[in-house]
């Protein structure tokens, strides 16, 4: 990895709806392409003890954070009751 695509690691978080981003892989409700630099990946992490989704993400190529805000994927893990709505 090049000093031009790890620029933006030392960047503040940048807060982004989740729903708003571009999908990565249709078979992936998580996944997403980077809207920074546009070919990295954010790939959504789970707290190891909860499975909760966790609102902080980098992309995997260009470092850069984000803080996701507003309505979160359906999680289908951490879920224990059924949504009608
Ligand atoms: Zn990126």
């Amino acid at each position: 990895m090049s000093w031009t695509e790890c620029q933006n690691v030392l960047n503040l978080p940048e807060p982004i709806e989740h729903r708003q981003l571009e999908r990565l892989d249709e078979n992936s409700v998580f996944k997403s392409k980077c809207p920074t630099c546009k070919h990295g990946a954010l790939l959504m992490n789970r707290d190891a003890t909860t499975l909760k989704l966790i609102r902080t993400d980098n992309c995997i190529l260009c470092g850069q954070k984000f803080l996701y805000v507003g309505d979160m994927p359906e999680d289908t893990l951490s879920r224990t009751k059924a949504c009608a709505s």
